[in-house]
């Protein structure tokens, strides 16, 4: 039934409370100004998912057809028209839609934000749907065909005042031409290049044909909407690198679908990381029916899962919410926690099905998983064990593994070396005496190792360097006796000698009986200080200057520490004890610290020297 003009032609006020909307709205959203595209062609895409719905329910063949979205420029009349083959609108669908609740959400926007002097806080924050035509045009018009048996098409028109008109059009096809006249300031959306950026950026997983000038602009399969049984690992690698180009392959990946309790499709990558630190990499794309909302599902993720790469769709949350809403929304906390539940689960089963897999990408993955147990503790729960620590004895082992193998030496030490290649002979001593050690990598062991302590009570990580263990000292064969001319032993003595020699207030000395003949001597420093130095070097991403809190262990069961004994009870003729302890302390630093300048260049040329006396026939 054709409705009569009189009935058609409809001019009236937008029941709206604020004057002036179209100033305040281009003021915020200004740099953000794009986001017209997405509205608009979600809202394309809407209709023409609404029609594909009613057409195939109410069998009408003739509707039953591919979708299209047009972007067609129009330089001469300075135009930008979006045109959809979808269900297209009534005029009294346009009065309430459109009128009625597309600017009450305007109204909303511009009452919340009105007296708000931080503009850049605002943008982005706020989706204004069909409103955000306005931020690139001074007049809008709807033209429309509703799919509805006998509809007349109708065409509304508005300059962003609060005054519109309706009236009778021509149009034939069902669908509906959102045509905006652009303002002066946003000429740019005439270009074609720039409305292909635009499609690209964010609709390029739209599963519909989209057109610039007649030349489809989109082309990418949201392979996230296919069951994971359909997809082959070529093309998830595929499209990893389309949403990610020139980055290599990624490690592995999760594919989320879920339809209940809540709508949640997606695939998350774990990519090869550059460096340790590399957590600026991680980026996962948050759609909303494969319409495009952000680069960054900051809000959506917990933040130690962005250094994860991909995309998630969400559709049940809507396009335009604040950001800040999202952060407490019950929602978005179902979301992300289903998510980090299933990341639990993936890195178990690999753990579990693929140890060798899982082993080669602990390299790339263990810093992440460290991260994310010791900021969530659901998390840390679920991944307690699959933790591994590579070890001394060849192998990488879980600290359950270790504490179980070593419980009888070390009861609930655990023994951890920082630099593997500069404390190898610390290793090896230790090793010999059948101590495991595990080796540190990363910067973050060191925070992990102390947040493991704070997990377990009992537990307490030591490194090698720190502290001289029982096991590696032969008490037994230490020599006890008392020289009753000083009333001293040989440790007493050695220790004189070494402090006398070394001149240095701020180093301590201990005279140690070492089972080991390797080292003569070993320099320590306290746990803490340790790892102090570690953290502090991990904020500023470099060494810290030496604290110089350092203890000498002189090995009494080593020949040159004999030796020195030896020449200084022979009074020492040639003086060569002052020199002979300074090589002790110099080549026990080398393991520990690192040599300033001066300190390096006596050491030669001091090695030099005892190596001339030594090579003398
Ligand atoms: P939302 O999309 O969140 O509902 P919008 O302000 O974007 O809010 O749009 C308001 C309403 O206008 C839509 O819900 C829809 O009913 C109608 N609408 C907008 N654009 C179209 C279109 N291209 N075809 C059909 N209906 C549309
Ligand atoms: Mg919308």
């Amino acid at each position: 039934m054709t409705k009569t003009k009189e009935e058609i032609n409809v001019t009236g006020d937008i029941s709206i409370h604020t004057q002036n909307i179209l100033p305040i709205i281009k003021k915020w959203l200004y740099s953000e100004q794009d986001i017209f595209i997405r509205e608009l062609m979600s809202n394309a895409f809407d209709a023409i998912k609404k029609l594909k719905t009613i057409s195939v329910k109410e069998s009408l063949t003739d509707l039953q057809r591919d979708g299209k979205i047009d972007l067609i420029p129009n330089e001469k009349e300075n135009t930008l028209t979006i045109k959809d083959n979808g269900l297209g609108m009534t005029s009294e669908e346009i009065q309430k839609y459109i009128n009625q609740i597309a600017f009450s959400g305007a109204e909303e926007f511009v009452a919340k934000y009105k007296d708000k002097e931080d503009g850049e806080q605002i943008i982005g924050q706020f989706g204004l749907g069909f409103y955000s035509a306005f931020m690139v045009s001074t007049l809008v018009e709807i033209n429309t065909k509703s799919y509805k048996e006998g509809s007349q098409a109708v065409k509304w028109s508005c300059d962003g005042s609060t005054s519109f008109s309706i009236t009778e059009s021509d149009k034939e096809d069902v669908g509906t031409e959102i045509i905006l006249h652009l303002s002066d300031d946003a000429k740019e959306y005439l270009a074609e290049e720039r409305l292909k950026n635009l499609v690209e950026r964010f609709s390029n997983f739209l599963p519909v044909d989209i057109q610039v000038n007649g030349k489809t602009a989109n082309n990418q399969n949201p392979i996230w909407i296919q069951q994971p049984s359909e997809l082959k690992e070529e093309d998830y690698k595929k499209f990893y690198n389309v949403l990610f180009p020139f980055k290599g392959d990624p490690l592995f990946w999760i594919h989320l679908n879920v339809d209940y309790p809540f709508n949640l499709k997606g695939i998350l990558y774990f990519p090869k990381l550059a460096h340790e630190l590399d957590g600026n990499k991680g980026q996962v794309k948050l759609f909303c029916q494969q319409v495009f909302v952000t680069d960054n599902a900051k809000e959506i993720l917990p933040e130690f899962l962005t250094l994860l790469q991909g995309a998630i769709d969400c559709p049940e949350l809507p396009l335009n919410v604040s950001r800040s809403f999202l952060q407490q929304d019950p929602y978005v906390q179902k979301i992300s926690k289903h998510i980090v539940k299933k990341v639990a689960d993936k890195l178990i089963e690999l753990h579990k099905n693929e140890k060798e897999q899982f082993e080669k990408h602990w390299e790339d993955i263990n810093p992440f998983i460290k991260y994310g147990m010791m900021n969530d503790d659901s998390f840390y729960k679920k991944v307690e064990n699959i933790v591994l620590f590579p070890s001394s004895s060849g192998n990488s082992t879980s600290l359950k593994e270790y504490t179980e193998r070593n419980k009888e030496k070390l009861e609930n030490k655990v023994l951890y070396c920082e630099d593997k290649e500069k404390q190898a002979s610390y290793v090896a001593m230790c090793k010999d005496q059948g101590l495991e050690v595990i080796f540190l990598k990363n910067v973050i062991d060191v925070h992990f190792f102390q947040f493991l302590e704070s997990k377990n009570k009992d537990l307490k990580f030591v490194a090698i360097d720190t502290e001289v263990s029982e096991h590696l000292v032969d008490e037994d064969s230490e020599s006890k006796a008392v020289d009753p001319v000083d009333n001293k032993t040989e440790s007493d003595k050695l220790n004189d000698i070494f402090k006398d020699a070394l001149n240095n207030d701020k180093l301590k000395i201990e005279v140690k009986h070492l089972k080991s003949e390797k080292i003569s001597g070993m320099l320590i420093e306290a746990e803490h200080v340790k790892r102090l130095r570690s953290m502090s070097a991990m904020m500023q991403g470099q060494q810290m200057p030496s604290f110089d809190d350092y203890t000498l262990v002189v090995n009494s069961n080593h020949s040159l520490v004999k030796n020195i004994l030896t020449l200084n009870q022979a009074l020492d003729p040639e003086g060569k004890v002052k020199p002979l302890c300074q090589h002790v302390y110099d080549l026990a630093s080398l393991s520990q610290k690192q040599l300033s300048g001066e300190e390096l260049q006596s050491f030669i040329e001091r090695s030099n020297e005892l190596l001339s006396g030594y090579s003398q026939k």
